[in-house]
């Protein structure tokens, strides 16, 4: 199908139903100037000592970090980002009661800059920081403040992101959400994600219903359970489809 005629499909959908969910990746934020991780330019491909999976692990960041926050500065951090056609036209679908939930694997905050409120962030967000002795929270703006490489607190404990890295567990209470909200989609659109990071990626299998759009430009693992796929950029099919 040629993509204007999946535009449209997509389209007619969005005004059928009620009860979307729109589950997404790194993808989502590439227009917005943020690599994503598994895509040719991404960071997975690019070279340091580590390999990018292990540097944003629990125990690196315990052993290393100081290497941590190097990688995790330079590439992960990106305060100046926009939200794109994306992310401001899944806001405006909750605004008309369209659309539940945005359930997201990104850490960068982008569809609450956009003005959704139902963001379901199953990684956490860079938007917060912890000490990891006394609890006190940090923005992020604390965070690229800081004079030393890794960021202390008040009390000398070190800071520690809000973000789910490797080995760590998913917050409960957000995932149990995700699902009840995928459960009782009348559509689900997944998009600008590899769908390869579990227990997230797990998620969109609890969804039943006729009505599954896949937007990504590479192919996933759910393409052929699609009902609608459009391997396009994610930014310019949500703004043409959503007006
Ligand atoms: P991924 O890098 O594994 O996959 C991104 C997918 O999006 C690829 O399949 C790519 O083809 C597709 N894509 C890229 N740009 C697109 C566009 N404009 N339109 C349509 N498709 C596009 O990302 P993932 O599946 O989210 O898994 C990576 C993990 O990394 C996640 O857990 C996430 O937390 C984290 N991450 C987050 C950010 C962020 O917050 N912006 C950025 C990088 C990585």
């Amino acid at each position: 199908m040629a993509l204007e005629r999946e535009i449209e499909q997509l389209k007619a959908w969005i005004e059928e139903s009620e009860r979307i969910v729109f589950f997404g990746g790194a993808g989502v934020s590439t227009e917005s100037g943020i690599p994503d991780f598994r895509s040719e330019d991404g960071l997975y491909r690019q070279k340091y000592d580590y390999p990018p999976e292990q540097i944003i692990s629990h125990s690196f960041f315990l052993r290393r970090p100081d290497a941590f926050y190097r990688f995790y500065r330079e590439r992960m951090l990106y305060p100046d980002a926009k939200p794109n056609a994306a992310h401001l036209a899944l806001a405006k679908l909750e605004q008309r009661g369209k659309l539940r939930a945005v359930v997201t694997q990104n850490i960068d905050g982008l569809h609450q800059a956009a003005g959704s409120r139902h963001v379901l962030e199953l990684h956490g967000s860079v938007l917060r920081n912890h000490c990891r002795r006394c609890g006190a929270f940090y923005g992020l703006q604390d965070i690229l403040n800081a004079k030393e490489i890794v960021p202390r607190c008040h009390c000398g404990g070190i800071i520690k992101p809000d973000v789910v890295l490797y080995e760590e567990a998913l917050e409960e209470r957000v995932m149990e959400e995700a699902l009840a909200c995928i459960r009782a989609a009348d559509l689900l659109m997944i998009g600008g994600t590899s769908l390869v990071v579990y227990p997230a990626a797990g998620l969109v299998r609890y969804y039943s219903g006729h009505r599954l759009v896949v937007i990504n430009q590479a192919p996933t693992g759910v393409d052929e359970r699609a009902d609608l796929l459009i391997p396009g950029k994610i930014g310019e099919v949500l703004g043409r489809a959503v007006d």
